[in-house]
C-alpha cells in the first residue's frame, strides 16, 4: 500500500497534528454515511485550513499514489464521500475551511470558503439585506462544497434554480495539487469554457473545491404559503401553470406530497397533524414570495386559490396566517423522509422528468410497483414545481426489511426504464457517487459517457480523486 508512516508525517506536519485523525475511533463519524449503504475505510481523515494547505495535501498524496475522498457535511445520498473498503485512501474533509471571504451587496455576490455550512451562509446573507436560495433540509450540516460538487436542487430550484445557476466564481485544488484561481464575481464572462461547471456536478472526482463566488438576490418582503388538498395530479400541474403565469414569476416552491405521506408523518412525527377535515389523495404545498414591500403578492396568492377552489382545480386550502403557521405546513414536507424511516426499508429513487409529463410517470411507475412488488407502498413526493420527484418506495407493511432491500436494483430497473423512456433523469440532485455508477454506465448517452471519461483522464489522469465515483 503506498500509504506509510513517512507520509502520514508529511501530512500531519501539513495540516497539524489535532487536524489529522487515524484513531479509529475518531474516524468513526467521518466513515458513517447518511443511508447506512457503504461502511468504508480510510488510512486518514485530514481537516485543512485552508487552499495552501488542501493544495499541499493533494501534492503530497498525488507524488504517493494515494487517493483522496473529499467530504463536506456528509449528508450526501449516494455514497459520494465515503471512501472504499480497502482503507487505501484519505478523506479530505473541509470543515475547518468555513470562513466567508468577502459580501458584495451591492455585486449580490458573496465569496465563501467551500466548508461554510449551508444555514450560516443563508444567515450571513440575510444580516447583509439578502437571500441565498439553496435549501434543503439538510442545510444544518451540509456545507457549499458538498452543494456545488452534488449540484444540489431543494426547495427553491424553480425559481432561482439549482446550485449550478448560483455559482459564478470557484477556486479548485486539482489533482495534481495545483490551485486554479476562477474567483470571478462576474455576471457576464464570455471567455471560453465555463470551467466552473466542470467541478459543478463533478462530485470531488476532478478536484476539491476550496471556495466559490455565489449569486445573492432581493431579500423576500413577502411571503405567502398555503396547502393544497386535490383530488389528481393534473390538476396540481394545472395549479402550478396557472400560478406561475398570474404570479410575475412569484411561485418560490411547489412541493408534492401524497396522502400515505402525510399519514406517516402524522404517525411518527411529534407535533404533526393533518390540518384538513377530510382526506385529500394528493397535496400541494405552494409558496410565494416577493421582494416587493407593498402587500400586493398576498391578494394575487389569494385570488389564485380561490379560482383554482371555484374551478375545483383544488378541493381545499389552508392558507398559513403565520410566520408560524408557514413552518408547520414546511414541516410536514421535510418530515416526510424521517416519517418513512418509521415504516421500515424504502427503496428511493430521485428522478426527474419534465414537468407536463410528471402525471403519466407517477401512474406508470405506481402500476409497475403494484404489478411486481405487490404490497409495496409507494410515496412519491418533492419537487413536482421542476419535475424532480422522489419516487420512494417503503416496504410492505410487516415484510422483512432486508429482504426488500435486496431487491433495489430489480426495482431501480424498472422504474428507471420507465425514466429513461420519458426522456428523464435517474438522478435529478443527488447525485451518482457510488450508488448509481452502474446506472449512469446504461442509461447515457455513450458519446456523452465516453466526454465524461476523457474529461476525467485529462483532468486526473492517475484517478486519485475520488476514484470509483459517478463513472466506472
Ligand atoms: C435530510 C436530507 C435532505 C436532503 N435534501 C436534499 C435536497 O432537497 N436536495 C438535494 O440536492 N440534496 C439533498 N440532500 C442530499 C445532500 O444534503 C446534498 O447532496 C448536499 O449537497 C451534500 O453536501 P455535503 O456537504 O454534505 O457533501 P458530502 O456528502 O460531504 O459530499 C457529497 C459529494 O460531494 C463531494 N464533495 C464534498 N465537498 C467537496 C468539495 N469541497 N470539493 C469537491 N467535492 C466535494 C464528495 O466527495 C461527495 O462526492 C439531502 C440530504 C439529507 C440528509
Amino acid at each position: 500500500m503506498p500509504f506509510d508512516q513517512a507520509l502520514h508525517d508529511r501530512l500531519a506536519a501539513i495540516v497539524g497534528a489535532a487536524a489529522c485523525i487515524g484513531d479509529p475511533a475518531d474516524m468513526a463519524p467521518y466513515l458513517r454515511e447518511e443511508r447506512g449503504l457503504y461502511r468504508g475505510k480510510a488510512a486518514l481523515v485530514l481537516r485543512p485550513g485552508s487552499t495552501a494547505e488542501v493544495a499541499k495535501v493533494v501534492a503530497a498524496c498525488a507524488a504517493a499514489k494515494v487517493p483522496i475522498v473529499p467530504q463536506g457535511g456528509n449528508t450526501g445520498l449516494c455514497g459520494g464521500a465515503a471512501p472504499h473498503e480497502d482503507g487505501s485512501e484519505i478523506i479530505v474533509n473541509m470543515s475547518r475551511m468555513n470562513k466567508v471571504r468577502a459580501v458584495d451587496p451591492v455585486n449580490f455576490t458573496i465569496t465563501v470558503d467551500a466548508g461554510c455550512i449551508l444555514a450560516d451562509l443563508q444567515n450571513i446573507a440575510e444580516d447583509n439585506g439578502c437571500l441565498f436560495p439553496l435549501s434543503l433540509a439538510a442545510e444544518g450540516s451540509c456545507q457549499i462544497g458538498g452543494n456545488l460538487a452534488t449540484n444540489a436542487g431543494g426547495i427553491n430550484v424553480l425559481r432561482y434554480g439549482n446550485a449550478r445557476d448560483l455559482v459564478l466564481g470557484l477556486e479548485v485544488v486539482l489533482p495534481d495539487g495545483r490551485i486554479w484561481n476562477g474567483l470571478r464575481a462576474l455576471g457576464k464572462d464570455n471567455t471560453g469554457y465555463a470551467l466552473r461547471h466542470l467541478f459543478v456536478g463533478a462530485e470531488g472526482t476532478l478536484g476539491i473545491i476550496t471556495a466559490a463566488v455565489l449569486k445573492l438576490f432581493p431579500r423576500p418582503a413577502e411571503i405567502a404559503t398555503a396547502l393544497c388538498g386535490l383530488s389528481n395530479l393534473d390538476d396540481a400541474i394545472r395549479l402550478l401553470n396557472r400560478a406561475r403565469a398570474i404570479s410575475g414569476d412569484a411561485v418560490t416552491a411547489f412541493e408534492l406530497i401524497p396522502r400515505i405521506g402525510l399519514e406517516m408523518c402524522v404517525k411518527h412525527i411529534a407535533g404533526v397533524s393533518d390540518p384538513f377535515t377530510d382526506a385529500h389523495p394528493w397535496y400541494v404545498l405552494i409558496e410565494f414570495s416577493s421582494s416587493r414591500p407593498d402587500g400586493a403578492l398576498r391578494g394575487g396568492f389569494d385570488a389564485l386559490l380561490g379560482t383554482a377552489f371555484e374551478e375545483a382545480i383544488i378541493a381545499d386550502a389552508v392558507i398559513a396566517g403565520s410566520g408560524e403557521q408557514q413552518k408547520s405546513l414546511w414541516r410536514i414536507r421535510e418530515s416526510l423522509p424521517e416519517a418513512q424511516k418509521h415504516e421500515g426499508g424504502s427503496i428511493k429513487h430521485d428522478i426527474a422528468v419534465p414537468v407536463s409529463r410528471v402525471p403519466q410517470f407517477i401512474a406508470k411507475g405506481v402500476a409497475a410497483i403494484e404489478k411486481h412488488f405487490p404490497g409495496a407502498r409507494p410515496v412519491p413526493f418533492g419537487h413536482l414545481g421542476d419535475g424532480n420527484i422522489h419516487f420512494n418506495i417503503s416496504q410492505p407493511a410487516g415484510a422483512d426489511r432486508a429482504a426488500y432491500l435486496a431487491r433495489w436494483d430489480e426495482m431501480s430497473r424498472i422504474v428507471h426504464d420507465i425514466v429513461a423512456g420519458m426522456d428523464g433523469s435517474i438522478s435529478a440532485e443527488h447525485g451518482i457517487g457510488m450508488l448509481k455508477v452502474q446506472e449512469l454506465t446504461r442509461y447515457k448517452d455513450p458519446v456523452e459517457l465516453d466526454l465524461m471519461h476523457r474529461l476525467k483522464r485529462a483532468i486526473d489522469p492517475a484517478n486519485l480523486m475520488n476514484p470509483g465515483k459517478v463513472i466506472d
